[in-house]
């Protein structure tokens, strides 16, 4: 497979560092209110990779924080700790509106088709090996303690800007939205590790270290979880773009000083959804979410085609008209897919052959919207049903896009504007019936009989065909 590596800016062969195994690791969601549909997008092509990673034979372990402390506002060591301003907000505790947040993300994720990792681990439950890598740090002479807090020290690294793309506007994110310069560090790059002594007297969560009562810097959390559970050498490490600096070059400058030699192979990070603002962001306040999406009408895997018909290394502008020809696509895809005839059975050689040029697709950094194109392909293949059925169920296995489940949609082998007036009709039926109105809805029934549409009631409700 082919991927582009942040690291070094290029496309790469993939090459795990162990064989077959990928060790993944996500940077997961801060849990101080709802997941934006652009973070989703995030999580969306990162469960494509796995799931790629998985169909093309590599037996991969991906691990995920999840962020409940630590986190400010700036992205680097300035401003309020999200979870404490989300607190504040809605007028719960920290460990409360932690555990809301994160129920309500794996929910939007399930509803997404995107896979649990297979680890996920809270920053709060692990101080203990925070103070053991800061501990070592400190020994090692990558970091200081200035004014009670605890500092990394960039000065010590040959190079601190790894993904050596950062312009002067990216490089400036540390100090973008800072209310006031942290005058105790060396270096205008260094990062606190550890705070004790700051601004936020109101920090609820506290913990004992050697260096007083604090918690740790938001950084340091990626680099332990990873560690504990990926151990010392990652394949791949995900993320949002925004991502990239200062976090994961501050995880690079921790990870790599700590252990002593370099950490993480590849560095996958996603472009940004849009909307007519610019970057879709939880700061500012009205952001689109899976639920209202859903209650806008449209089924979340709709959202998921969405992403999929972009490359993850391009920008994406939301706007609920591409968001209706995904919806319509993505029916009528359905449509043709359970009028795949029940016949034959699998040919392998056809099959290998039509999921061999899905996996062109993919293998070459991950091309979704190409990928997408080669299920089409499948449809239009000179093949048998069972072959047919059999490749959408393999290509699904990665795309989980439901190809293969019937879901709401009822096929009645008739147009959408007749469907439309048939289901209608129906729910008129149905509301005549329950006010005990017979003669309307024995009226109806004869409505419908004309249309030649024949009634089953049953009991998950009403069924219903057209006589041939
Ligand atoms: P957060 O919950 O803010 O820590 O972000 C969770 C993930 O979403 C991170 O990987 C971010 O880089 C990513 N992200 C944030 N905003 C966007 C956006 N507008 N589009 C895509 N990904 C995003
Ligand atoms: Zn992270």
């Amino acid at each position: 497979m082919i991927l582009y590596n942040s690291l070094g800016q290029t496309k790469q062969e993939f090459i795990p560092h162990d064989g077959n195994k990928v060790n993944m690791y996500t940077c997961g969601p801060t849990v101080y209110h709802y997941a934006h549909i652009g973070n989703l997008r995030t999580y969306i092509m990162e469960d494509v990779l796995e799931k790629y990673l998985r169909f093309a034979g590599y037996d991969v372990k991906r691990v995920m924080n999840i962020t409940d402390v630590g986190h400010l506002s700036s992205d680097a060591d300035t401003g309020e700790d999200k979870m404490i301003a989300g607190a504040k907000r809605e007028h719960k505790t920290v460990l409360e509106i932690a555990k809301f947040y994160t129920d309500a993300f794996f929910s939007d994720c399930e509803k997404l088709n995107i896979k649990r990792p297979d680890v996920v681990e809270p920053a709060t439950n692990c101080i203990e090996e925070f103070i053991h890598m800061i501990s070592v740090l400190l020994e090692k002479g990558y970091a200081y303690i200035a004014g009670g807090n605890v500092y990394f020290d960039t000065s010590k690294l040959d190079t601190y800007y790894v993904f050596g793309n950062m312009n002067e506007d990216d490089l400036a994110v540390g100090v973008r939205e800072s209310v006031e310069e942290d005058e105790n560090k060396r270096n205008k790059t260094d990062f606190v590790l550890w705070f004790t002594k700051s601004k936020f007297d109101s920090q609820e969560l506290k913990w004992e270290s050697p260096w007083g009562l604090g918690y740790p810097g938001w950084h340091i959390e990626c680099s332990c979880i990873s560690y504990k559970h990926n151990g010392e050498y990652l394949d791949i490490h995900c993320g949002g773009i925004d991502n990239a600096f200062p976090h994961h070059t501050n995880e690079i400058a921790q990870s790599e000083s700590f252990l002593g030699h370099k950490w993480c192979g590849y560095w996958f990070h996603v472009l940004h959804l849009l909307d007519a603002r610019g970057k879709m962001s939880k700061s500012k306040g009205d952001f689109l979410t899976v639920s209202l999406l859903e209650e806008k009408g449209y089924n979340p895997v709709v959202y998921r085609m969405f992403c999929l018909q972009s490359h993850y290394r391009k920008p994406l502008t939301f706007t609920y008209e591409s968001l209706d020809n995904t919806a319509t696509a993505y029916e009528k895809l359905r449509k043709r897919i359970s009028a795949i005839p029940d016949e034959g059975e699998v040919d392998s050689a056809k099959a290998e052959e039509l999921i061999a040029s899905f996996k062109e697709a993919l293998d070459n950094d991950l091309n979704t919207s190409l990928g997408l194109t080669s299920l089409y392909d499948v449809l239009k293949a000179d093949a048998n049903g069972a072959t047919k059925r059999y490749v959408i169920g393999e290509l699904d296995k990665v795309l989980s896009l439901d190809l293969l489940t019937a879901g709401e949609t009822q096929d009645n082998g008739v147009d959408d504007s007749l469907t439309a007036e048939v289901e209608a009709l129906i729910a008129k039926r149905a509301e005549a019936r329950a006010a005990k109105d017979w003669a309307t809805a024995d009226a109806i029934r004869d409505k419908l009989k004309e249309m030649h549409v024949v009634l089953l009631d049953t009991k998950d409700g009403v069924s219903w065909s057209i006589e041939k």
